[in-house]
């Protein structure tokens, strides 16, 4: 028995994409199996919605925009933009592709919020956080990077994202640094909210035994369900959805980013007079489609907060492994990438071609290997040489030798195998197995290969035109079911296929289980050729290009890392006069309003400086005036807490610094060599 159709209201989902990048295969792994799964639950006669959109805030996209000097809301523009087109160009078909941003979802997310702190779900905290006093700013997530706690190894403010992995709560991270001024960061309280997760344990221990979807993303909830830390769910930051009743501070980007998949359900409904409630109040097939990488979201926080404000819960998770580009772990900064457009659809490549390589490569919860020659490989000798094959010498030696579809009706061997696939296929979509049900798509096409050489049609046309038309016949439709059961994977490339068959309607819009109704006697067009070989040529050509950016990538970080190195080791005698050193006398010290750790100094080194330091804490403004410093003079100037710094007086770095002063009395502006 399938599971669909199913006479509860069926919503999927995908991932929201990120808008501050672009598109890459990463991406795709996603998206095209959902679109897949989509159109083949409609050819199962399931009505189902299908939703996404552009995940809009958050810190990244706020230190993006900063770096650019634009608004978060262009830069969230530009690339909403261009996934869209992305996905129009892929023909993956949203019934909405929203934006968190959105004022249907900063009053969805506000509501569910103020629903959670009505139930006493949400509790005030005060934490220490990252402040940068430079900056004048709490430094929220990835404004602020140091060392991870748990295994030492450099980090992001919310992520451990080059050691342990592990998700990092606002004041965890170690020896923090401003990510815009490169300052090293104090810690202030600051009161912040929590969600009660931890309250939560029995609900989704229960909960994840029922819930569907693939095991790689349930078994790792499983355990994480057992060990739950309440969430902060606020940040110090303009961007973002407000939190109710408190200015200062926004939801975190992990709330309001799943609730737009109530939102743009909202705003779909809305624009087609349909019922959003249907799907989040009431009973209803709410299906996630994610990659793996944001699982903990999916199946622990977010059916947490759906059950803690009263809605529907997911029923099904599906999570994609993770992508290889040539056998090497998928990396932006390595460049093992693949964007969509530039190395893709700009080169001309049709969409079904790689919308098949994602679906038939391997199976959905493993790590999916993209490389051009598997792609070559795939597409020359199953969408050419098998599927691509049968249609066209089916379709072309009717035509040619009839001119119409011929009457008479199909063997019922042919019904058999035919009906078997289907059932094969079906079972393997409820799996979410993209592989089991391609394979099984692709064996109909070989079989159908097989059947059209042992007859040899083109012999029998001499000697028995009947039998000949006998042998067409079943070919045909074995054509149409192939076309039917292709169409979610290869939409572009079966609507042709539909029309050379001489088939009327929309071949979208029509049910899988027209596979089994005879096909009917009409005429015929010559076809064309549905996919073309690929060269050998153009695949040299794109691995080129991948080549290339994978060794501009290892040759930046091999300056990079050469530039550290320099850092660390020795200098030469040139590189050290390039340091002003000088001794300096004190002339004045105060306090700097608003700030417990810096002094502004007067140091007179030979001319009249003005000198911010950070030895509030260890030295009274008063015991200092008179005293000789040492003074680092060429440094960059830099201002703190609006107070202009020309130098730096040096002082050994321990806890209350110890400032270095000569032995004895020295000319003010001497070198120090
Ligand atoms: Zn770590
Ligand atoms: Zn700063």
């Amino acid at each position: 028995m399938s599971n669909f159709p199913s006479p509860k209201p069926v919503l999927v989902t995908c991932g929201l994409p990120y808008a501050n990048g672009k598109c890459h295969i990463g991406h795709l792994r996603t998206y095209i199996p959902a679109d897949i799964f989509v159109r083949a639950l409609r050819k199962q006669g399931q009505d189902a919605a299908f939703v996404c959109g552009s995940d809009a805030h958050g810190t990244p996209i706020v230190v993006n925009a900063e770096e650019l000097k634009i608004t978060p809301s262009e830069l969230v523009k530009k690339y909403h933009d261009h996934f869209e087109n992305i996905f129009k160009r892929m023909e993956i078909e949203f019934c909405i592709f929203g934006n968190t941003d959105s004022p249907t979802n900063h009053a969805r997310t506000n509501s569910i919020v103020e629903a959670l702190i009505d139930k006493g779900l949400v509790y005030p905290q005060v934490i220490r956080l990252a402040y940068c006093p430079h900056d004048e700013r709490f430094l929220p997530d990835r404004f602020v990077e140091g060392t991870c706690p748990f295994c030492g190894k450099p980090a992001r403010g919310d992520e451990c994202d080059q050691g342990c992995g592990k998700h990092l709560e606002p004041g965890e991270i170690k020896n923090a640094k401003c990510r815009i001024c490169g300052n090293p960061a104090e810690y202030r309280e600051q009161e912040h909210f929590f969600f009660k997760l931890s309250e939560f344990a029995g609900f989704l221990q229960e909960y994840l035994k029922t819930l569907g979807g693939t095991s790689n993303a349930i078994n790792y909830a499983k355990e994480w369900a057992k060990e739950l830390k309440d969430w902060c769910i606020t940040r110090n930051l303009e961007w973002g959805v407000r939190f109710p009743g408190h200015d200062d501070l926004v939801v975190y980007v992990w709330v309001d980013a799943p609730i737009g998949y109530i939102s743009f359900t909202e705003d779909w409904a809305n624009n087609t007079g349909g019922d959003w409630e249907k799907y989040w109040r009431r009973e209803s097939r709410v299906i996630h489609f994610i990659g793996e990488d944001i699982t903990y979201h999916h199946c622990i926080f977010w059916p947490a907060m759906l059950k803690g404000a009263g809605y529907t819960q997911p029923w099904a998770v599906v999570a994609s492994g993770m992508l290889k580009i040539d056998d090497k772990k998928f990396s932006k900064s390595r460049g093992y990438v693949v964007w969509v457009d530039e190395d893709y659809l700009d080169h001309g490549f049709h969409p079904d071609l790689l919308r098949y390589y994602i679906a038939n490569y391997t199976s959905h919860t493993k790590e999916l290997n993209f490389s051009w020659k598997v792609f070559q490989d795939k597409v020359n000798n199953e969408l050419v040489g098998a599927l691509g094959n049968f249609l066209h010498r089916t379709v072309h030696f009717t035509h040619k030798n009839f001119g119409a579809i011929p009457e008479g009706k199909v063997d019922t061997e042919i019904f058999d195998k035919i009906g078997s696939t289907i059932n094969t296929v079906i079972a393997a979509f409820d799996e979410y197995e993209f592989k089991k049900a391609t394979d099984a798509m692709m064996e109909l096409a070989a079989y159908g290969n097989a059947y059209f050489q042992s007859k040899e049609p083109w012999q029998l046309i001499k000697k028995d035109p009947e039998a000949c038309k006998q042998v067409v016949k079943n070919c045909l439709q074995i054509g149409k079911a192939l076309v039917l059961l292709f169409e979610p994977v290869l939409p572009g490339n079966m609507e042709k296929a539909w029309k050379q068959l001489g088939l009327t309607g929309d071949v979208h819009a029509a049910k899988l289980e027209e596979a089994l109704v005879e096909i009917t006697a009409s005429k015929l067009e010559a076809p064309s050729i549905l996919f073309t070989k690929l060269e050998d040529k153009k695949i040299k050509e794109m691995e080129v290009i991948l080549d290339k950016r994978v060794k501009i990538a290892m040759d930046n970080e091999k300056k990079h890392s050469e530039e550290v190195k320099e850092d660390k080791t020795e200098i030469t005698y040139e590189e050290f006069q390039k340091l002003d050193i000088r001794i300096g006398t004190v002339l004045s010290a105060e306090n700097i309003k608003g700030s417990d750790k810096l002094l502004k100094l007067q140091v007179d080194i030979g001319e009249k400086r003005q000198i911010v330091a950070g030895i509030a804490k260890s030295h009274n403004p008063s015991e200092l005036v008179g005293r000789q410093v040492v003074v680092m003079a060429n440094m960059k100037p830099a201002k703190l807490f609006g107070v202009e710094s020309k130098g730096m007086v040096l002082a050994a770095d321990v806890e209350g610094a110890v400032l270095l002063m000569p032995e004895k009395k020295v000319k003010e502006g001497t070198r120090v060599r």
